[in-house]
């Protein structure tokens, strides 16, 4: 990035202040997502503290970051991994075989089922009746068996389409579902109760999420081996109240006897990651300054147009410090726009920006959308050096959409 010689020292850019940023990209081939190795050695010691002070136990839950090949060393600090489903499960179990292997998902396919048994320690159920259909099988595997409860209180987090207790949401049983189907037999063939209801959250929000989980389901608690909290606990963010965190898991450890499990997604990989792309065209239409990049946010940056929120950049100047821009992909999509920010100098094509906290909800989510390449995925090793992972060709996007073949 063509910028002066003064450091971002933003959370998400904490990762880079050691180095001289402009040169430590430039043998890498743009768009490219790169993992900073140091970053989540930083968010697994906060981890593995909670842990060992509390002795519950942390799960990286994989659809926010499924990178395996960082998996190795996140095992040293977390118990194992939480999977959305089948795929999920089953990566986590070959690529972090000594840990746990934990699931959840909204509905079971029958097909799938008996594979999951072979991946999966800990199956939760959405609903009575999913529990009903698959518990005994479950049971009978020597699997350790949940059901996901709907505790039925927001705790305003901001995004609606993150509020698994919305209003008729279908995540989790409610009280008064679980009164009217969880006969006494289903409850012999439980172990756990889990629940999710939070996103980037502060443990606050956790602690009043628990008061109406003991005051819905206490009784029910009683009866249980373990409580799973899910995820959304914002923990490796800077001012995150982690001693309020340890207080509410060993107040619910020592009241029902359980073990607790946490299965954060974002705190493991939070600020360890960014965009490297590349500015190919500059387009003055109106008021506005356009920089057209070789990265999309529709394509590689999902959530900044699904939340929306707008992701930090490295060398953003205060407002009035510097020259505006919007900063989009080179996508059809009129509304393929990560952002209006306002940078230091006139910027040229060939100049590079870096996107922060790219690691969550990004390599895991991105797609092809316009014939888009994928971005490359590189990892910032501890040592400075920089490893590509994976690179994507043509072939990948072609073979998404169609290899013939008679049924
Ligand atoms: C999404 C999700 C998580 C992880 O959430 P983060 O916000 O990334 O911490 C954990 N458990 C379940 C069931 C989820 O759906």
């Amino acid at each position: 990035m063509n910028q002066k010689k003064e450091k971002d020292e933003r959370p998400p850019f904490m990762g880079l202040s050691q180095y001289d940023v402009r040169g430590l990209f430039e043998n890498i081939n743009t768009p490219a997502y790169v993992i900073d190795e140091a970053m989540l050695h930083k968010n697994g010691r906060i981890l593995k503290g909670i842990q060992e002070r509390t002795g519950c136990k942390i799960l990286l839950a994989q659809k926010a970051f499924s990178n395996y090949d960082v998996y190795g060393m996140l095992g040293k600090y977390l118990a194992g991994t939480e999977a959305s489903g089948l795929y999920e499960a089953r990566l986590g179990a070959e690529e972090m075989p000594e840990g746990e292997v934990h699931v959840f998902c909204g509905a079971y396919r029958e097909d799938e089922f008996v594979e999951l048994l072979k991946y999966a320690d800990h199956i939760v159920f959405n609903s009575p009746a999913q529990l009903k259909k698959f518990g005994q099988r479950a049971k009978e595997a020597g699997k350790s068996v949940g059901i996901r409860i709907n505790p039925e209180h927001s705790t305003g987090g901001e995004h609606e389409i993150y509020d698994p207790c919305a209003k008729g949401s279908r995540l989790g049983t409610t009280k008064e579902q679980w009164e009217k189907y969880i006969t006494p037999e289903l409850i012999g063939l439980l172990d756990g109760i889990h629940f999710h209801t939070l996103c980037e959250q502060d443990s606050d929000a956790l602690e009043e999420t628990l008061t109406a989980v003991e005051e819905k389901f206490g009784t029910y608690l009683k009866q249980m081996k373990w409580v799973n909290f899910g995820g959304g606990h914002h923990i490796t963010r800077p001012g995150y109240g982690i001693e309020r965190l340890e207080q509410c898991i060993s107040k619910i450890q020592k009241r029902y006897q359980v073990e607790v499990y946490l299965e954060p997604g974002e705190a493991v990989a939070l600020n360890a990651g960014y965009l490297v792309t590349e500015i190919l065209d500059v387009v003055e239409n109106g008021e506005t300054t356009n920089l057209i990049i070789d990265a999309s946010a529709a394509c590689h940056m999902p959530d900044v147009i699904e939340m929306p929120y707008l992701p930090p950049l490295y060398g953003t100047k205060e407002e009035g410090e510097g020259k505006e821009y919007r900063i989009g992909g080179p996508t059809c999509l009129a509304g393929d726009i990560v952002g209006d920010y306002c940078l230091g100098e006139s910027l040229v094509p060939g100049d590079r920006l870096i996107f922060g906290d790219m690691a969550i909800y990004t390599m895991c989510k991105n797609n092809t959308f316009n014939g888009m390449p994928l971005p490359s995925i590189c990892l910032l090793k501890e040592n400075g050096d920089i490893e590509e992972l994976v690179c994507f060709q043509y072939e990948e996007f072609k073979r998404r959409l169609g290899t013939k073949r008679k049924i």
